[in-house]
């Protein structure tokens, strides 16, 4: 292994290389459609993962960010700030919380979640109650403590040593939450749907076991619904389908609609330890990003919006399934709303299709389990549908007769 210190100049992007980009930059957006420099139109269906709900441009959160930003873009949370105060109110209204925290992103949102629990704890004179129980493949952010409750080699490596005081067991299996539950046990946390872990749904009987499990342990039912909430699944947030409450949430991504705006939520007894300089954040929930917030809810709260989701994610879904019936390589199709999950045999690699279908112009999201996401904006009509459905006709078409000419080929 060579040895590089720390000051020696050597050939790096500007930009850190974290991410394996591909070669496309887009100029402009137009609803659900991504425009580059030279006129090249892009069917938006990764929808910056999971995050332009309303797509691009939108014109109701492009006048609220006009209008904020030409009027107050920042204060510290040492000031009351009302965009935020109703923004938290509206979706206290019309969610199981009672507060909230506001933050930047997912992985704070998150965060907090882990602190309001260690604290809640400590607060009723348990702090050796912190553990908390997580679920293989999940996915919670990349700073210290959301890496330290997941597995996946490619996250931690190098980063250790990890948080202590996460317990990771296998997705879907109550047994081995059960087995987990000791007397350091805080919560059980729960992605309703897992995003990057390759679309993978938890059934509500799950869900409604799971808080009952928390209900007879006198744990937290912790959920991070960072990429399933905010509307995605057709409902505000993904446990509805499921009738239960949680304790705490996390969520980020639809929320701002492009503008950098989390949340945790929680019930007023889950966060009874977070008082008044307990937690903070410079920016989160400031004038600029709770408007646009506000704004967005704007939408999703319309009568009428989120069913609307429900039932074009349930057209996606059949269009899919009737490509399931058609195409071996696709295995299953999988998830809720519009968050759906295309996951491959082994005979073809998520990145490939994706690849694919984006020299077709249309964006998709590779994921853990060999699953290609489609994540559209929560605004896609039929003619988007269409459009999507023809671009994997069409790569899947072209994928397999390659694997056959290659299967075919002599050595
Ligand atoms: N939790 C979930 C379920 C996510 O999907 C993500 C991001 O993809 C995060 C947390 C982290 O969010 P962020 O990247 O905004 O920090």
């Amino acid at each position: 292994m060579s040895v590089v210190t720390a000051h020696q100049s050597s050939s790096i992007s500007p930009v850190m290389p974290t991410y394996n980009r591909a070669d496309l930059a887009f100029d402009h957006g137009e609803g659900c459609y991504l425009v580059t420099g030279d006129g090249q139109r892009y069917l938006d269906f990764a929808a910056g993962i999971a995050v332009n709900a309303l797509g691009h441009n939108h014109p109701h959160l492009v006048q609220a960010l006009k209008g904020q930003g030409e009027k107050l873009w920042h204060v510290s949370n040492l000031y009351r700030i009302p965009e935020a105060e109703r923004l938290a109110q509206r979706l206290v209204e019309h969610s199981f919380a009672d507060t909230m925290f506001l933050t930047n992103s997912g992985a704070e949102a998150w965060e907090c979640g882990v602190k309001v629990i260690r604290k809640y704890f400590s607060h009723q004179g348990q702090p050796e109650r912190f553990r908390i129980i997580c679920v293989d493949g999940a996915f919670h952010g990349r700073t210290m403590a959301g890496i330290s409750a997941t597995r996946q080699t490619k996250m931690i490596d190098g980063f250790g040593p990890l948080l202590d005081g996460f317990d990771v067991v296998p997705f879907g299996d109550l047994g081995a939450i059960v087995s987990a539950i000791g007397p350091e046990t805080a919560a059980i946390h729960l992605e309703p749907i897992q995003g990057e872990g390759g679309i993978r749904p938890l059934d509500a009987s799950f869900l409604q076991a799971v808080r009952a499990l928390c209900d007879e342990h006198g744990l937290l039912l912790y959920l991070d619904e960072v990429q399933c909430g905010m509307g995605r699944t057709g409902k505000l947030f993904a446990h509805e389908w499921a009738g239960i409450t949680p304790d705490v949430v996390s969520a980020a991504k639809g929320i701002g609609g492009g503008f950098p705006l989390g949340a945790c939520l929680t019930t007023a007894g889950a966060a009874a330890g977070m008082v008044a300089g307990s937690h903070g954040s410079t920016y989160g929930g400031n004038p600029l990003a709770s408007a646009v917030g506000n704004a967005v809810l704007d939408v999703l709260l319309e009568p009428g919006f989120l069913d609307q989701v429900a039932d074009t994610g349930d057209r996606l879904r059949a269009a899919l399934t009737s490509l399931h019936q058609r195409f071996s390589v696709i295995e299953t199709v999988r998830g809720a709303g519009l968050m759906l999950g295309l996951k491959l045999t082994d005979q073809l690699a998520a990145g490939d299709l994706v690849a694919a279908l984006r020299e077709r112009h249309l964006l998709t999201v590779p994921a853990s389990d060999n699953t290609v996401r489609l994540l559209p904006p929560l605004i896609i009509e039929q003619t988007h549908i269409d459009e999507a459905l023809t671009a994997l006709e069409d790569s899947l078409a072209s994928l397999m007769s390659t694997t056959k000419t290659m299967e075919g080929a002599s050595p």
